[in-house]
């Protein structure tokens, strides 16, 4: 045991000890923080950020995901008010919907792509948000089923969502389609099929004609045979925009003997000319 120190010499040693605790504190916090820096990518990846509740959320925001004739059933843009869509809108009546000869029977969407669904449904994936992706997801799922009702489209059997690459799932932390996918099929009660993968490697030069053909291909078939598709597939994305990721992905199902598409995705970016028009109905 140590004599007991007084007078001057014991508050010299106090003193003392306070300044190494202050610095070996100071030693502590900034060692988190380059550990936090270090690892900040691993973070977000692996073990997700802290992000709110999406049921909360959801709840304080009052949203509600919009009823089918807020958007035209066949293209899956916005109406505009007294537009008749019976037989589609004006974007998309006079086109053919159909990819590799299969018919996409329509599109299915929460919403316009505008706040707060352009605000929750990029950071499923950018931040990881598993909870926002199964809430979304459960949402979409039960907006395919009131299409359905509508007997405008059939029911799927099989919900495939569009792939991500595994590299990029992986610095992600989350294949963000697929978690959407997941929870709409479950409400639906078909399966979820990994029917579809991003290529590892695309070679760009050399070979057949008909092998760059092959190789320009944005996705392939996926996993074992077992994954093929059937019937009408759900193709599910996350945002559709020009839909020419969700196109793609149909052409390689309609290969693999997919019969019918239904197209979902959570929130739909209007063409510019639709925004226009929108506007100028706004001003009445
Ligand atoms: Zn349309």
């Amino acid at each position: 045991m140590k004599p007991r120190r007084t007078g001057k010499s014991a508050e010299v040693a106090r003193a003392l000890a306070s300044v190494h605790r202050e610095r070996r504190e100071q030693r502590a916090r900034e060692r988190v923080v380059r550990r936090a820096r270090s690892l900040g990518w691993l973070d977000a990846s692996a073990f997700g950020y802290r992000m709110p509740s999406a049921a909360a959320l959801l709840h304080d925001a009052e949203w509600v995901r919009e009823t089918p004739d807020h958007a035209c059933w066949r293209c899956g843009v916005t109406r505009v008010p007294f537009e008749d869509v019976a037989a589609g809108c004006a974007e998309c009546r006079d086109r053919v919907m159909a990819c590799g000869g299969v018919p996409i029977h329509g599109v299915v969407r929460l919403g316009r792509y505008a706040p707060p669904l352009s605000q929750w449904v990029p950071a499923i994936k950018q931040r990881a948000w598993r909870d926002m992706g199964v809430t979304l997801g459960r949402e979409l799922g039960l907006q395919v089923l009131d299409a359905v009702a509508t007997g405008r489209i059939p029911k799927p059997d099989e919900v495939v969502s569009v792939p991500v690459h595994w590299l990029r799932r992986m610095l992600r932390g989350i294949d963000h389609a697929r978690t959407i996918a997941d929870e709409a099929a479950r409400v639906l009660g078909v399966p979820c099929s990994a029917a579809l993968r991003v290529p590892l490697a695309r070679r760009q030069t050399g070979g057949s004609r008909e092998g760059r053909l092959d190789n320009r291909r944005r996705f392939d078939r996926g996993g074992s045979p077992l994954m093929v598709p059937k019937g009408v597939v759900l193709v599910v994305d996350d945002v559709r925009t020009t839909g020419g990721t969700m196109r793609d992905a149909a052409s390689a199902l309609a290969e693999q003997g997919a019969v019918g598409f239904v197209m979902a995705a959570c929130a739909v970016a209007d063409p510019p000319s639709r925004a226009s028009l929108r506007q100028n109905v706004d001003k009445f």
